[in-house]
């Protein structure tokens, strides 16, 4: 059987780290990694390459900026390419994506079939790129592998086939399995930045929702000055949002508990989540991370995939249009925990997805 992978965005390092690495073990599959080239840092792509033990891409596209149809469009053309060329036996797409839906589409339209990793994902926000990449991308695979209940009772009530839905958890809850164990609170980025344990909170922004409205972000910049009188902030600033926070000015004079630093690799963002007092995102990894380490998070955003964590209280919603009401949630939430929940499978998604295709690709 041959793979063939297409990624390119930094969430998507994570969650085909953990994959690739059961294809790697067994003999008779073959992998091909396409990298589209749409987070390019050597901080966003090649320290989780790296850091998580993936061979570098077979394919590097390098495509990047331009609107969405204009990114999107280049990576059809390239992924096309490489599909004609490969002859893959299964095209293999995680998240949301234009790298996701550029890969699904280039190889429906060859007539390869698609599996999606984290499928049935839904915030009912069309506004969000994001969800229109993964609401098309769903629609034209024959493999949807969903990481919770929620996602998959979405793909019944939109009427795909019971056969192409197929529960396995979450990857990334695999790959925290396997990598949380490996950090502790003695790593690197805790003693550069001077953090004591559960005494900071970490952010991270990076939604067009929120970079691209100049009044959500200044409502979140405000929350995090005014939180950072209370307790230390360590921000690692996407650089979408820091292009914004540069372009307004807002990047200057930033108070001295309020740590803006560089996006960190994997292990050491790691550390700053399980050692955290408190995480505040819009990060949909992210916040399923804070729910593994147990720390509460604080979700900058209308809505969220992720229901079972605000339900189960591990999560709680803010919408940033006040800066007094992202701060007051921050503070309210601090040391509060969740329920006993188990959402996101037993940490073996990875391998139950190979072995899924293995078996339907014999037949
Ligand atoms: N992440 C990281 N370094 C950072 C920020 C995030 O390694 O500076 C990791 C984070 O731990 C999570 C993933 O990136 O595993 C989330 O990616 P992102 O927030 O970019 O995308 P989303 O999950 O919202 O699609």
């Amino acid at each position: 059987m041959k793979v063939l992978t297409v990624i390119g965005a930094r969430p998507q390092f994570i969650k085909a780290s953990v994959v690739s690495h059961v294809i790697s073990m067994l003999p008779g599959v073959d992998e091909v990694v396409v990298h589209t080239g749409q987070h390019f840092d050597s901080n966003m792509s090649d320290v989780f390459f790296k850091e998580l033990g993936m061979s570098t891409p077979a394919y590097q596209l390098d495509i990047h900026g331009g609107g969405h149809g204009d990114m999107t469009g280049r990576m059809l053309i390239e992924i096309e390419k490489v599909l004609l060329q490969e002859r893959p036996d299964v095209v293999l797409v995680y998240g949301d994506t234009n790298s996701t839906l550029a890969g699904a589409l280039a190889a429906v339209k060859l007539h390869i079939p698609v599996a999606h990793v984290e499928a049935g994902l839904r915030s009912f926000n069309m506004v969000m790129p994001e969800e229109v990449n993964r609401i098309l991308t769903d629609r034209v695979s024959r493999w949807m592998f969903t990481p919770t209940i929620t996602a998959a009772e979405h793909l019944k009530s939109e009427g795909v086939d019971a056969a192409s839905i197929i529960p396995v958890g979450d990857v990334m809850y695999d790959v925290a399995k396997f990598h949380g164990k490996r950090v502790d609170a003695s790593g690197r980025i805790l003693a550069k930045l001077g953090l004591e344990e559960a005494s900071y909170v970490l952010a991270t922004v990076h939604r067009a929702e929120n970079t691209d409205d100049p009044a959500r972000l200044a409502a979140i910049v405000e929350a995090f000055r005014d939180l950072s009188t209370d307790l230390p902030i360590v921000w690692p600033v996407h650089p979408r949002t820091k292009a914004v926070l540069q372009e307004r000015g807002q990047l200057d004079e930033m108070p001295a508990g309020l740590h803006l630093i560089d996006p960190v690799g994997y292990l050491d963002m790691v550390q700053l989540e399980k050692y955290a007092a408190l995480i505040a995102t819009d990060s949909g990894g992210v916040q399923k991370e804070a729910f593994f380490y147990s720390v509460p998070c604080v979700t900058l955003r209308d809505e969220t995939e992720w229901v079972e964590l605000v339900e189960s209280g591990w999560n709680r919603l803010v919408s940033p249009t006040s800066a007094q009401e992202v701060a007051s949630a921050v503070r309210q939430a601090l040391g509060s925990k969740g329920e006993a929940v188990e959402p996101y499978g037993e940490g073996n998604a990875a391998e139950l997805i190979i072995q899924r295709l293995i078996k339907d690709l014999a037949e």
